[in-house]
Parts: structure tokens; sequence; C-alpha cells
């Protein structure tokens, strides 16, 4: 079985420096390890030493890669976020010429300057042969659902090319909740709360009503949202029939369809760090398996489990095949 693995990262050395002033400025309420990063960025920046051959030793047919976290996000300059952000590209666009058959990419996107960015993903998909874009969560506080943006999403529309929300930090001033609890950041829970109240900004935003064909992608067994589904269409149905004890402001913008249905047409979602069959079931039954997507979430998480995990879940093989490279074949328009 061919295995495409959509959420795969790689680093160079001009981004890690980004990460290491993005952590000083976020003032993350618990201390990274020292040297935490080094054995990872070393994968980070590895490409046909180590990378290659453990996809061939697990069979992972095909990584998509994106930077790592923060990412081109991580910066507040955006004369250096476009510059940077054009970098990064040119330099993931040579890695894919080298490899074609093994590695696809999602752009990094300058949101500092959204038209840049719009014109960055077009080079990006017409020039570097990349696939859609990948953007680490909020820029400087700035969401996907925001209008200055949807001149990306108009332009990723057009492309017929997907935008992946990868996890990030809450912005500054909302980290109280999680005080004392160093067990609750990061990967563990706080970025699946931030991640897929994003994407539901951007579900809610009425944006898929304005562009039908875009495409969102979020990572880690979709970040909640199918296990959450039924729950959210249940309260959205009361509030705008009146029924809820809420009340909603006059003026707010509405989507024109049920939640549940820009949920199952514009949302993908991918098993990135999350190898959990009950939440693969989950989400095959509320969204559906032509909308997930296999991912190991390397350098991360390891290759190994992800594999196996993929190939001897307990689900439909039909399934199993859509999930493992069918899906990501169409959304990579491999033929
Ligand atoms: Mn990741």
């Amino acid at each position: 079985m061919k295995i495409i693995a959509f959420e795969e990262h790689f680093s160079l050395r001009e981004l890690a420096n980004i990460r290491r002033d993005y952590m000083n400025r976020i003032q993350l309420p618990i201390r990274e390890k020292a040297g935490g990063m080094s054995n990872i960025g070393r994968l980070l920046s590895d490409f046909e030493e180590i990378r290659l051959p453990e996809m061939d030793r697990y069979g992972i047919t095909r990584q998509v890669l994106a930077t790592g976290s923060p990412g081109i996000q991580g910066l507040t300059d955006p004369c250096e976020a476009v510059w940077l952000a054009a970098y990064a590209n040119d330099f993931l666009g040579e890695q894919i010429r080298r490899h074609p058959d093994r590695f696809s990419g999602l752009a990094a996107l300058p949101l500092q300057d959204p038209p840049a960015a719009a014109r960055e993903l077009e080079r990006s998909v017409l020039e570097l042969g990349l696939s859609g874009a990948m953007v680490h969560g909020h820029t400087n506080g700035l969401y996907l659902d925001h209008p200055s943006v949807w001149c990306v999403w108009e332009r990723a529309a057009a492309l017929n090319v997907p935008i992946y929300i990868h996890p990030t930090d809450p912005i500054p001033g909302q980290w109280k909740i999680y005080e004392g609890y160093p067990e609750l950041l990061s990967a563990a829970w706080n970025w699946g709360i931030e991640t897929g109240t994003h994407a539901l900004r951007v579900i809610f935003s009425g944006l898929f009503d304005e562009f039908p064909t875009a495409k969102l992608i979020v990572g880690h067994m979709g970040e909640l949202i199918p296990y959450a589904l039924w729950r959210l269409e249940h309260q959205y149905k009361q509030l705008i029939h009146g029924d809820s004890l809420l009340e909603m402001p006059t003026g707010k913008r509405m989507i024109k369809q049920l939640p549940s249905r820009y949920i199952r047409n514009n949302l993908y979602i991918t098993t990135s760090g999350n190898l959990s069959a009950p939440a693969l079931r989950c989400a095959i039954e509320s969204i559906g398996a032509d909308r997930i997507l296999f991912a190991a979430d390397y350098p991360f998480e390891k290759n190994a489990p992800a594999v196996d995990f993929i190939r001897t879940v307990a689900i439909a093989e039909q399934d199993r095949e859509k999930i493992a490279w069918r899906n990501a074949e169409k959304l990579l328009k491999i033929i």
C-alpha cells in the first residue's frame, strides 16, 4: 500500500533563528529544555541522509513538506517575512526538484502582508511546483478569517490548492487558564484548542460561501472538531432559530449552510501525532473517510508507529486506502 504523509517538517538555518526570537517574545509559561531542539534541528534540516532512508524503511512513498512552527508566522517585520518566505519556498522547491517522486511541499506565507502572501502562494504553486500552503496559526494575532486575508483564500481557491493551519501558541494574554499546569501546554492540549478554534473562526466567517472550492486542512485528527461536531451544530441551530439563551448580534455575517456542510465539504483533517483508533473511527463516522489524510508529523513524532497505525488500525480496507494515499493524491493532483 502506498503511504503519503501530509504534515512533515523541514527547516533551514535562517528559520531556526526565528524560533529563538519567537520563544523569547511569547513568554511561554514554561521553559524549553536547554538544547532540546538540537537533535530535532538536525533531522529537520536533513533530506537525503536520514529522511529518505527512513521513508524507504517504513514504506512512506511521499512526504508533503512544510516548515516547522512558528516558521514565517514568528516574524513581526513584514519585509523580512516576505523575503524569508520566498527564500524558504525557493529552498523547498529545490528539494522537490531533486526528488519529485518523493517530496511535495506546502508554501510558507508572509501573512504580515496579505497581498504579498497571495502573490507568494501563486508563485510557489505555479513556478516552484508547491501544492498549497501551511500557516502556523495566527500571525501576530491575525487569524485566517480576517477580511484582510481573504485575498489569500481567493488565490488559493483559484489555484485549487489547500491551506493547512498548523498549531501554534495562543496570543500573549490568553495563558491564564493554563497557569500552573504545564502538562496542558503545547501538543498535549492547548494547541488543539487554539487550532480547532482558529479553523472554526474560518468556517463561521462565511469565507466558504464566498469561495466554495477553498480547502482548509487541520492536523491531529481534526483538532477536536469531529468529536465536538454534533454539539456545535445543535447549538448553532438553536442560536439561529432563536431557541438559545444567547442572542446573535445584529449585523453579524451568517453562514448560508449548517456548519457540518462546510466541515464535510471544505475541511480535511490529518492523523498527525494522534494514533488513536477510537479517534480515527469517530472522525470517519463524523466527517467521512474522504476527508482524512495520513500524516506522521516527522520529525516531531516518529515514522514507525504512525505507519504501523495506518497499516493495522481496525477500519474498512477501502477507508484505509483513502486515508493512506488516495485522498492525498487527489489533493496533490498526482495522476
Ligand atoms: Mn506538525
